[in-house]
């Protein structure tokens, strides 16, 4: 969703803005998405040397400002808005990758992020990719969603949590249902499916080399779905599941 549609939005439900203006203008939403006192964190500028827009001055201190937002959803809108930019005049927006920010390697703790081989689109260590080498083994995004989707739509795991965590996880379930049944609305439900994960899971370990733990050469080929491969899910619990890749 852009900040046109967010602001269309607004006016449709009646929210009031927060000038005496009636209508939302997008340009305010746009800004919002972009600052961090949305959520309420305060970055100290130096404006020394004649500096007009300042440099930072020191690390951010949260929960200075009200926040309008939550951090975890102030992120995930970054998320959606540099795939959306990422995408601008591609047929039928699709936010890529749902699980931005939660993966990590099973081997060197760095990030899995999105990168293409042969045309098709996989989950890889940023370590690995940037050449310092790592397991050399990547997980095609598709079969990993499905795997991650289908491990956390298990009523066992509703079944664990309880109050607001066990809402947010049935709301969580009643999305990735819809998303499986109604394709054109997949962009949204993909949106709300990112930003409920973010709410319900602590972290996601990626053994994309199964068992295997001994790191290859960096100049090995990058090898696709290594058997036996898994992940580690750490919901906001704190109980660490094992999750297999069905294929
Ligand atoms: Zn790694």
């Amino acid at each position: 969703m852009g900040s046109y549609a967010i602001a269309n939005y607004l006016d449709g439900k009646k929210v009031p803005t927060f000038t005496n203006s009636e209508n939302w203008d997008h340009t305010t939403i746009d800004y919002m998405l972009r600052n961090r006192a949305t959520y309420g964190e305060y970055q100290p500028k130096s404006f020394a040397g004649g500096h007009k827009k300042g440099v930072p001055n020191g690390p951010p201190i949260p929960n200075y400002y009200p926040a309008v937002i939550d951090r975890n959803t102030y992120e995930t809108a970054q998320i959606a808005r540099k795939q959306n930019l990422a995408n601008r005049g591609r047929k039928g927006n699709e936010l890529a990758n749902i699980f931005g920010g939660l993966t990590r390697c099973a081997y060197c703790g760095n990030e899995f992020v999105l990168h293409r081989v042969t045309n098709i689109q996989v989950l890889a260590c940023a370590q690995d990719l940037n050449g310092i080498g790592c397991s050399r083994t990547a997980w095609t995004y598709r079969d990993f969603e499905i795997t991650l989707l289908a491990f956390l739509a298990h009523p066992a795991l509703a079944d664990r949590l309880q109050g607001r965590q066990k809402d947010k996880l049935i709301e969580l379930i009643d999305r990735i249902v819809d998303l499986s049944t109604n394709q054109e609305r997949s962009y949204p439900l993909r949106v709300d499916i990112a930003v409920l994960l973010k709410e319900i899971v602590t972290e996601i370990i990626v053994h994309s080399a199964g068992d295997i733990s001994a790191p290859r050469l960096p100049s090995a080929q990058i090898s696709k779905d290594v058997r036996g491969r898994y992940s580690e899910i750490r919901l906001w619990d704190g109980q660490l599941d094992r999750c297999l890749s069905l294929s």
